[in-house]
């Protein structure tokens, strides 16, 4: 078990020279935030046009207060490259987190964290630990001492350590240096201990009170708690943890879809569910379903490991398929809504996967979107990070034209849909995005906003397990049917 005592006795951190493979969603944060906790950081990428952009100072990708932290770091303590050996110069902590694709058939592909240790064992100048902060199948760390060793690291020049990431993008700054736990799995004390000097900032409290420190979350764990594990318990918590997280998504929306059948609210199901300290209220929204790079792929990267234990974890599977069921039954309530889709104008509000990032990987707003397309609808999209990535999803000549605003995509729309839960469209002028619609019709895939709310604002309004709102027709003119 880990004591923070431990801590007083690894001294000063604030040099530690540490590489970070990949400067994706995972690997630019973590380096950023290794930066920001004192640490000089070299993070490495192949992709020569992203490290360029990132050399110039762009941040690349949509993360709250990431620019801060590359303008404060970048160049100083934290340095941009595409060679593996000038970043791996020095440092004594080598973090990869490059990505891990599901294949064909759900396993994970750790075919780039292979090349990319073939490639660091043959770059070694000294001891490193060799830490997997990408995803990846129990026994991963494993398979990696021995390619490391397989392309000429000798086994005392080396150690290798699991450092799952759980950031969420979006959040993904502050969920790094705030972290309710750091799962540390390590499998020897060597290990644990470089591993420990690289977050101490974060595990004595000391990042959290500097004057220039990010802003803590409400109810941020502060000190960060440390879980020490073997490194096969680590690289399974990242998945389990995942797909727990994934099935109380589809659970409650398997009990969204049982209230719209019988009357029910599932908000007030999900209060009086939630605050069950046992079960509590996180991750269970009601809406459209899961996607982005993570969820989808964990849950089967974790079925295939179970199917190779010679489990067959089909609690997963349901999962999925509820997932699924999910996004057909928005486009069926939109065809209820419109009577038909043919020809019809769709105003779309959010394209990421969820609010606060550009990420459109696994989105449900664009699934939705394709099948509505292949019904015969017009879309006319905003969102306000994720357009660029999103244009890439479409096939030249779809009937999707992508808005500056809001407002404009529900322009002449026979039904505006809300796809992603981003905050700035809960705070949308109603009245003002209500005038130019064809017809006042929301459907609501995130339920984002009250019911009571679009009945205030004369919106015929469907959404994820609660009642709909069907305005009351203007009442008849009783003169005139006398005549
Ligand atoms: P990403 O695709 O955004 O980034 C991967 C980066 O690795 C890319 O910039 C790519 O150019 C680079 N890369 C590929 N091959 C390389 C090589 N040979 N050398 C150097 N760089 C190389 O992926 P991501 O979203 O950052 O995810 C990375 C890992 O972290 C995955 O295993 C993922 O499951 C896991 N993870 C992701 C999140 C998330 O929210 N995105 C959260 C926790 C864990």
């Amino acid at each position: 078990m880990f004591n923070n005592n431990h801590l007083s006795s690894l001294g000063d951190t604030s040099k530690m020279r540490i590489a970070v493979v990949g400067s994706g969603y995972v690997g630019l944060v973590a380096a950023a935030c290794f930066a920001e906790i004192g640490h000089q950081v070299f993070c490495i990428d192949n992709d020569g046009a992203k490290v360029a952009a990132l050399q110039r100072g762009e941040t690349i990708i949509h993360e709250e207060f990431l620019p801060e932290l590359i303008a404060r770091h970048k160049g100083e303590r934290l340095q941009f490259t595409t060679s593996l050996s000038e970043g791996l110069n020095g440092a004594s902590i080598v973090f990869i987190a490059v990505g891990t694709p599901p294949c064909a058939n759900g396993e994970a592909d750790v075919s780039v964290l292979d090349s990319v240790c073939s490639e660091i064992a043959r770059s070694v100048d000294g001891f490193k630990l060799v830490v997997v902060k990408s995803t990846v199948p129990v026994g991963t760390n494993k398979r990696i001492a021995r390619v490391l060793q397989r392309y000429g690291a000798h086994p005392s020049c080396f150690r290798v350590a699991s450092n799952p990431e759980f950031l969420r993008e979006g959040t993904a700054v502050a969920d790094f240096l705030y972290p309710d736990r750091i799962v540390l799995g390590c499998n020897c004390r060597r290990s644990s201990e470089l591993l420990t000097r690289a977050y101490k900032p974060l595990l004595d409290g000391g990042y959290a009170a500097s004057s220039s420190a990010i802003p803590a979350p409400d109810n941020a764990q502060i000190p960060a708690r440390v879980v020490l594990t073997s490194s096969a318990s680590a690289e399974l918590i990242k998945h389990a943890c995942n797909a727990f997280l994934a099935m109380k998504i589809s659970f409650v929306n398997a009990i969204a879809n049982i209230c719209e059948a019988n009357g029910a609210d599932v908000e007030e199901v999900v209060e009086g569910m939630g605050s069950d300290q046992r079960i509590g209220s996180r991750f269970l929204k009601p809406g459209i379903g899961f996607g982005g790079s993570c969820f989808p792929k964990d849950l089967k990267a974790l079925r295939a490991v179970a199917h190779e234990s010679g489990y067959d974890f089909r609690l997963l599977a349901e999962v999925m398929q509820i997932n699924e069921d999910q996004r057909a039954n928005f486009v069926r309530k939109v065809r209820q809504a419109l009577w038909t889709l043919k020809g019809k104008q769709l105003g779309v509000l959010g394209l990421a996967f969820k609010g606060g990032t550009d990420d459109v990987r696994e989105s449900p707003a664009i699934a939705v979107i394709h099948r509505l397309l292949k019904e015969g609808c017009r879309v006319s999209a905003y969102d306000p990070a994720a357009t660029a990535r999103a244009r890439a999803e479409f096939p030249e000549g779809a009937e999707i034209t992508f808005t500056k605003s809001a407002y404009a995509a529900a322009t002449d729309a026979d039904a505006l849909l809300v796809l992603t839960e981003w905050e700035e469209f809960a705070a949308l002028d109603l009245q003002r995005l209500r005038a130019p619609m064809k017809q006042p019709i929301l459907l609501d895939g995130r339920n984002l906003f009250s019911p009571q709310q679009m009945e205030k604002a004369g919106f015929t309004y469907y959404s994820v397990g609660r009642p709909e709102v069907i305005p009351e027709l203007e009442p008849r003119d009783s003169s005139r049917e006398a005549a």
